[in-house]
């Protein structure tokens, strides 16, 4: 049996203050956003709060760039909400990176203790086997009262 290396790379992690200062939000801002699904056509965007109102504005990809339904957004004007969500799709792949590489380390660990056992087994099997002969050896000798 052979068995295929995979060396597991561990993903760059970036502390929330690092994605905060990459994309120039402050960690409330990040916070303000989370993320959605439209159940219409299955399209990924985030919903952020106002940080002065009830409001809730929607960031959306058309394709060339982020839209954003608040005032200076629908005017074309970058605003925040466009910047917070961005920040928070980083954090949210980032997370799903983490996930991977988790679930990757799980099962190298749980392939390398099934090649223990397996490994163990056999070398049970071929004991046995080893003790099987052992007995049949002495059984093959004639029984004799007078050795
Ligand atoms: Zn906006």
């Amino acid at each position: 049996m052979t068995t295929t290396q995979i060396t597991i790379k561990e993903p760059i992690i970036l502390s929330e203050i690092a994605i905060c200062e990459k994309y120039n939000v402050t960690p409330a801002q990040l916070d303000k956003a989370s993320r959605q699904i439209d159940m219409s056509n299955g399209a990924i965007f985030y919903q952020v709060s106002s940080q002065t109102t009830d409001e809730i504005y929607e960031v959306r990809h058309n394709g060339h760039n982020f839209t954003c339904t608040c005032k200076a957004g629908k005017v074309g004007v970058p605003c925040w909400h466009i910047r917070a969500a961005i920040a928070s799709a980083c954090e949210n792949h980032q997370q799903e990176r983490l996930s991977n590489y988790r679930e990757m380390l799980a099962q190298e660990a749980a392939n390398a203790r099934y090649a223990e056992l397996e490994a163990q087994k056999q070398a049970a099997q071929a004991s046995i086997a080893g003790l099987k002969a052992g007995k049949n050896v002495r059984k093959s000798q004639p029984f004799s009262l007078l050795k």
